[in-house]
């Protein structure tokens, strides 16, 4: 049993000692103590289904047994810096991290967070191109820090940072973009952007292939195609953001740019790389790699071998207990179960994604998509009550975002839409 401070308590050092801007989902807020695969229980022993920790990093599920035992092991042998001396965990760990990507990318730098990835991936575009200009997607998102908040699309987290040479294009959205469906309509923006707003050659273009904190949405077909063509005509760099949607989550492919067709120059990655642990990754080309060098560059913990060991059991994990189909399954039936539903609630707009990275998005009314922003957080916090942790995002904040650990079950799933279809019958 838990004897650690209550919720109260913790609600107060956090007031006086931890940053204002701290959030925590819920009315009533959740004291957390452990966690064992896809559930997470409470300071009072509740079990909660967990469909969120997906997107807090965990992959193979809470304190997966494989993983606790590498770090375990590792910590126990040696935890040290990355660079001076040699180890092999973070060797094995970028090789077999390696072997999971397609054609020339092959050489993996290590970090210690996605926002690291990407304020890496963003300046190696640069020193390779000798261009500044970035292409990013309105609604995206790609870390905290300045070049990343800058390619960031949505003004709720950007701060009055230096932005310069980022153009955000139009959102390749299905459901709420402006040309539908029609992926090459949207790549057209891009050539735009190129044409009107830059010398005619850029650094790169940088997007998620499913957009996570804007609320799962799918990059509508046949856009990476073409947006890929023209930043490589203009002598830009193509990178994807996989740091939601890598590591087998979409059960179609283990990394979402497979499903639109392109092989990216730059990938990166973090969250389920490491289930749970802080690691992040960029993997690119030799070519690319090679700018690196011009100067001196290290990243003290970026793959250290605590952290690196971790890397190495998740992928091992991922393979010995087929999650990539787990989710592809379970995924499917899911959405499936969420589609049913969509019929029988006016409420529910629109349900999308791809095996466990899933979206429903609510409206007050079908014509004109109104956000049903209050609704969203009321059916949140009720299914809270129900045993079931669902996330929410958006730009309007009416997005559930369904991406649980990938060990979920179809009696998860179940349990899952259930307590979602007993709160909204009741609103
Ligand atoms: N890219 C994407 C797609 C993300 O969702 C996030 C985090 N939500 C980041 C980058 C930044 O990662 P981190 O919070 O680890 O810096």
């Amino acid at each position: 049993p838990y004897n650690g401070p209550s919720v109260d308590e913790i609600l107060a050092k956090r007031k006086d000692y931890l940053s204002p801007s701290l959030l925590h989902s819920y009315k009533k807020p959740l004291n957390v103590v452990d966690g064992k695969m896809q559930y997470l229980f409470d300071d009072e022993g509740r079990r909660y289904v967990d469909a969120f920790g997906g997107i807090a990093t965990v992959c193979c599920g809470h304190c997966h047994p494989d993983v606790v035992d590498a770090i375990v092991k590792q910590t126990k042998r040696l935890q040290h810096s990355t660079v001076l001396y040699l180890n092999s965990a973070i060797a094995d760990f970028a090789e077999a991290l390696a072997s999971k990507l397609p054609g020339d990318l092959k050489v993996v730098f290590l970090t210690n967070s996605g926002t690291e990835a990407n304020e890496l991936a963003i300046m190696m575009s640069r020193l390779y191109t000798g261009c500044q200009d970035i292409i990013s997607l309105r609604n995206g998102y790609h870390g905290n820090a300045a070049a990343t908040m800058g390619a960031t699309g949505q003004s709720i987290w950007k701060y009055n940072v230096v932005q310069s040479g980022v153009h955000h294009a139009l959102n390749p959205d299905p459901y709420r973009g402006v040309f539908g469906s029609d992926g090459e309509k949207y790549a057209k923006d891009v050539q735009d952007l190129i044409d009107f707003g830059t010398s005619g050659n850029v650094a790169a273009f940088i997007s998620e292939t499913i957009q996570g904190v804007g609320g799962i949405v799918e990059l509508a077909p046949g856009y990476l195609p073409a947006v890929y063509g023209s930043i490589r005509n203009a002598g830009g760099i193509c990178i994807a953001d996989e740091v939601q949607s890598g590591f087998a989550r979409t059960g179609s492919h283990f990394w979402g740019f497979e499903s639109q067709g392109v092989v990216p120059d730059i990938v990166t990655m973090a969250k389920s790389i490491g289930n749970g642990i802080p690691l992040g990754a960029v993997v690119t080309t030799a070519k690319i790699a090679e700018v690196l060098t011009r100067r001196s560059y290290f990243n003290t913990f970026g793959g250290n071998p605590v952290c690196t060991a971790a890397g190495l059991a998740v992928l091992r994990v991922i393979e010995k207990e087929n999650l990539q189909e787990n989710a592809l399954l379970v995924g499917s039936y899911l959405k499936d179960r969420l589609m049913a539903m969509k019929n029988k609630y006016e409420i529910i707009g629109d349900v999308r994604g791809r095996g466990l990275m899933l979206g429903v998005e609510l409206v007050t009314d079908h014509q004109e998509k109104t956000p049903a922003k209050a609704e969203t957080l009321h059916v949140m916090d009720q299914m809270k009550e129900l045993g079931v942790l669902i996330g929410k995002g958006g730009f309007y904040g009416n997005v559930f975002r369904i991406t649980p650990p990938l060990c979920f079950t179809k009696e998860d799933a179940d349990f899952t839409v259930d307590s979602m279809d007993y709160v909204m019958s009741r609103m």
